[in-house]
């Protein structure tokens, strides 16, 4: 009976250590100072959308027809996606296509062309009658206007963004550029840090803008970033050192012309979409480059 009970009274102190125990260490974990900012930041990063996002993964095959690294390729160059009044704003209006004209594009394109991205580009998948989409300054419009379009069509884009304007009024917000590079999508690109003349610009603030950008849409994406479009299209040997230095793979510039693997990765040519142009007139114009590139021309419209 005595041992009995000395028996019951140790099950019941050690029972009773193993539960504090337990009760300890989640007490530690949950109010942990470090666990609780963790946990709080994940929260913060991860929401309802981000999961949403994290589903959808490109379904594009690279089902092309006829794939040769000689092929050339027509970077079309965006800028906004919105509607503007000619009258009140011309400049701005020959920067932006209409909602409506864009989406128009995108369906002409997604039958007629295969939109491919920079890593099909210089991996050479380079399909007959390609076409990389690209859009310059990061501006919010294309959240709103263009990734729906996009996904609808899955068609792959890439946007280069100005990381000094990074959450200002009419720019993307460092939350958007997150979410837009997990859709798997979209190629977030360096536009340099405050939009410089780079031809102009001493080599030591070269390679700040440049690393800089690169640096700060690193930590927001987590995915590295190797493709930049030059501002205003200005550039100059020290940049392509740069770029080769900080292992950049492409550069664009806004010379008119098709764009060709073989060629230098790192002053490719596009072609403008302005807001003028007419689905007719783009059909034109891609029509003359990819005629003239078979001819053996340098492209019209230069
Ligand atoms: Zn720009």
């Amino acid at each position: 009976m005595k041992d009995e009970n000395i028996l019951q009274g140790c099950v019941i102190f050690f029972s009773g250590i193993l539960s504090c125990s337990i009760l300890l260490i989640i007490f530690l974990i949950w109010f942990n100072p470090q666990y609780v900012k963790n946990t709080a930041q994940k929260a913060r990063e991860a929401p309802v959308e981000i999961l949403k996002q994290l589903t959808f993964v490109r379904e594009r095959g690279n089902n092309f027809q006829n794939i040769n690294e000689k092929n050339p390729a027509a970077i079309l160059m965006y800028h906004y996606v919105r509607n503007v009044d000619k009258n009140i704003d011309p400049t701005g209006f020959s920067l932006s296509v209409s909602p409506t004209d864009f989406r128009a594009q995108i369906d002409y394109l997604s039958q007629n062309y295969n939109i491919i991205d920079f890593g099909d580009f210089t991996r050479g998948n380079i399909p007959d009658r390609a076409v990389i989409l690209t859009f310059d300054d990061g501006y919010q419009d294309f959240y709103d206007n263009v990734l729906p379009v996009l996904r609808e069509y899955k068609a792959p884009a890439t946007i280069y963004i100005i990381t000094e304007k990074i959450g200002q009024s009419g720019y993307l917000s460092a939350r958007e550029i997150l979410l837009l590079s997990k859709t798997n999508l979209i190629t977030i690109g360096s536009h340099t840090v405050s939009h410089p003349n780079l031809s102009t610009a001493n080599i030591s603030n070269q390679i700040r803008e440049i690393s800089e950008s690169r640096k700060t849409l690193e930590k927001i994406t987590g995915q590295k970033i190797e493709n930049v479009s030059f501002p205003s299209g200005k550039y100059n040997d020290e940049t392509w050192q740069i770029l080769k230095t900080y292992r950049f793979k492409t550069a664009v510039t806004i010379q008119e012309g098709l764009a060709y693997k073989t060629k230098n990765l790192f002053e490719l040519p596009r072609v403008r979409v302005s807001g003028s142009m007419s689905l007719d007139g783009l059909k034109q114009k891609l029509d003359d480059f990819f005629q003239n590139s078979q001819t053996g021309g340098s492209g019209a419209g230069v």
